[in-house]
């Protein structure tokens, strides 16, 4: 965890976070399917103040030819953070981070999506963070896993991602940027809730096993919202106002 903020305080007396939120209340959600007509499917997530939009190309033929596979489809992700996303101009080469953080994505979606359908194919997914402020991956995956399924990528569940973690030595949901900075613990996890599958989880920090377990709890929790709300943002697309 980075360095402490000694003047933030990051749960109030009576149970309230920095942001006015209670422990176990996520940030606002919003997520749009479609949107960019040039892509095969895609999405858009606004996940508190983080804003990320996902396009999805594929199953298309791949160059170079040798990174095909006869067996199987091959799924490829680039998280890329645009310099103007946060406060500090990030250089707009790709960090270690972003490319770490595509590999993570790449390794959460692959359990869900039936890459054996499509072999010798790729499919791509290019993720545009606007705006960042502490979430991103998670923020991303599940904007990924909606604009997958835009993409009629045949696939065994979606992926909905949320972060859980410790603050003021309390488990909480949904880390932001200054419990993420000022914090104890973050623990992104990525989960298939129909399948009831982890395929993601990480863990920055250091948590006795009790509040792991507890963590990894109200991590899934939050996977369950956002789950909801990517199905309603299939729904609202493809069925108007989500009532047909
Ligand atoms: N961040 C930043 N500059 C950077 C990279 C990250 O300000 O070059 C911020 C950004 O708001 C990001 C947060 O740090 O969301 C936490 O980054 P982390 O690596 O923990 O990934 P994330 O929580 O976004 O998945």
């Amino acid at each position: 965890m980075g360095g402490r903020d000694t003047t933030l305080v990051l749960l109030d007396e009576n149970g309230i976070r920095c942001d006015g939120r209670k422990v176990d209340e996520p940030r606002r959600i919003m997520i749009k399917a479609g949107g960019l007509k040039n892509a095969d499917g895609s999405a858009y997530i606004e996940f508190g103040d983080n804003k990320i939009i996902v396009g999805v190309f594929g199953p298309r033929d791949v160059h170079p030819k040798h990174m095909s596979n006869t067996d199987t489809g091959i799924l490829r992700v680039r998280y890329h953070m645009e310099p103007f996303s946060v406060t500090e101009r990030k250089n707009p080469a790709p960090s270690r981070r972003e490319i770490e953080i595509s590999k993570v994505i790449k390794e959460a979606l692959e359990p869900a999506v039936m890459l054996d359908k499509f072999p010798r194919t790729a499919v791509d997914v290019f993720i545009e963070v606007l705006q960042a402020d502490g979430g991103t991956r998670c923020a991303a995956l599940s904007a990924a896993s909606v604009a997958l399924a835009d993409a009629g990528i045949p696939m065994r569940d979606m992926v909905a991602a949320c972060a859980a973690g410790k603050a003021a030595d309390t488990i909480i949901l949904d880390v932001n940027n200054e419990e993420d900075q000022a914090g104890q613990a973050d623990m992104p996890i990525g989960y298939m809730p129909s399948l009831e599958k982890i395929t993601l989880l990480q863990l920055d920090g250091v948590l006795t096993p009790a509040e792991y377990k507890k963590c990894v709890e109200t991590g899934i929790h939050g996977c369950k919202i956002v789950y909801e709300l990517q199905k309603k943002a299939l729904t609202e697309k493809y069925f108007g106002n989500g009532e047909k």
